[in-house]
């Protein structure tokens, strides 16, 4: 029996652990991606198209699209009714990357983390407590989430942000290792 109602301050639990406290108390996005609800754009929207490159291994791109030019939006499958975003002004991008946690460039959701604790990120101003998540790439303890925001409609998620930020720098690191090594076969 689980008689747990409230994380200790400050000590380390695996993410499988704080899933047990009462829903709403961890950040909802630690259970993992889960089933995409797969929702269709409603009968006889006008102006839709399929994505003929679409692919169901992937689930960042669109699979509809409708306007065209600056005007061109993608239908995000993974809100439980849909919903359209621009592609042209990242509005697409910012969503489903950041909100729903699918890579844009590796087209897979984006890694949790392992451990996570109830602290303060070093250096933060905030007074209150708040969920921190270990990463692996910066040995660092992370706030999970940002502050809320009408636009986000809650709160950002930076846990999200910050692992495409580590991919993307380990990605160049790579590309200039492979080069250098290219450039030392010669
Ligand atoms: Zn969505
Ligand atoms: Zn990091």
């Amino acid at each position: 029996m689980n008689i747990m109602k409230h994380a200790l301050p400050g000590r380390i639990y695996k993410v499988k652990q704080v899933l047990k406290f009462r829903e709403g108390y961890v950040p909802a996005f630690l259970k993992g991606p889960g089933k995409i609800p797969n929702t269709a754009p409603p009968q006889g929207t006008p102006g839709v198209y399929l994505n003929h490159r679409y692919s169901e291994d992937d689930p960042y791109s669109p699979q509809y699209y409708r306007g065209k030019g600056h005007k061109k939006e993608g239908w995000c499958p993974h809100c439980p009714s849909g919903s359209w975003h621009k592609l042209k002004q990242s509005g697409y991008h910012y969503h489903v990357q950041y909100h729903h946690g699918y890579s844009a460039s590796a087209k897979t959701h984006i890694e949790l983390p392992d451990l996570v604790k109830l602290g303060r990120e070093e250096g933060s101003k905030n007074q209150a407590l708040e969920w921190l998540g270990w990463c692996n790439s910066c040995n660092r303890w992370l706030q999970l989430l940002g502050r809320w925001s009408r636009k986000n409609k809650g709160q950002s998620n930076k846990w999200f942000k910050h692992m495409v930020k580590v991919s993307h720098h380990a990605s160049i690191l790579l590309s200039l290792l492979e080069l250098i090594c290219a450039t030392r076969s010669i």
